[in-house]
């Protein structure tokens, strides 16, 4: 039976690498996988993406996050829908990260939590990881290969700090299985997969 899969993490962390590696390790045993990402995943949330990521327009913080609700809505539909399709699915990031990057901005946690609630209709995915790791390392990396920041990047080492801090408590509430991004990738994707089953 197909299964979720969510990497959760600061930027920088190795979320992309895993969901890439963690696809072609599903896909090599003959599954079919959907992947996504959050904001984005499908046209219609990658357009929302690009406005809520990148377009500077004035606006309070809910506008971000009643705007997001809307594409977790139609991404947890897609994903319903492929696992009743045999379909794994695996999320660079998901409904969990819309709370975190919105409560650090100052956003209240209990409305945060009514809202995703009501997008995600209580779906719960069926593996959860945090990737954690100092955010010094991390935004060390993202220097490296010179990645264009967004609005969320470019907010600096202390909103990064409370964003991880944020993270290890709900993944603490939450159940996650907490990776330490610190290990090398090799290490990473084998307590990953280990959990699989497969
Ligand atoms: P994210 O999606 O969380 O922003 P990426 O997967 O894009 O992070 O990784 C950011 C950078 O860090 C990339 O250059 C990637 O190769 C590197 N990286 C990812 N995981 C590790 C790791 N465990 N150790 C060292 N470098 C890593």
């Amino acid at each position: 039976m197909a299964k979720s899969i969510i990497f959760e993490g600061i930027d920088g962390s190795g979320k992309s690498t895993l969901t890439k590696l963690v696809k072609q390790y599903l896909e090599e045993r003959g599954k079919t996988v959907l992947a996504l990402r959050e904001p984005g995943g499908t046209p219609y949330y990658e357009a929302i993406r690009e406005h809520v990521h990148f377009q500077t327009y004035q606006r309070p913080v809910i506008s971000d996050v009643l705007t997001c609700a809307g594409g977790i809505a139609a991404n947890i539909a897609l994903t319903k829908t492929a696992l009743l399709d045999d379909t794994w699915v695996i999320s660079d990031r998901s409904f969990y990260s819309n709370a975190v990057y919105q409560i650090a901005r100052g956003f209240d946690a209990e409305v945060l939590n009514s809202i995703n609630a009501l997008a995600t209709e209580g779906f719960a995915y069926d593996f959860k990881f945090l990737i954690d790791l100092p955010v010094l390392v991390a935004q060390g990396r993202l220097a490296e290969i010179g990645k264009k920041k967004d609005r969320y990047e470019a907010l600096g080492k202390e909103y990064f700090e409370e964003v991880r801090q944020l993270y290890l408590d709900i993944a603490k509430k939450e159940g996650f299985i907490i990776l330490d991004g610190q290990q090398p990738v090799s290490e990473i994707i084998k307590a990953v997969t280990s959990q699989l089953g497969l």
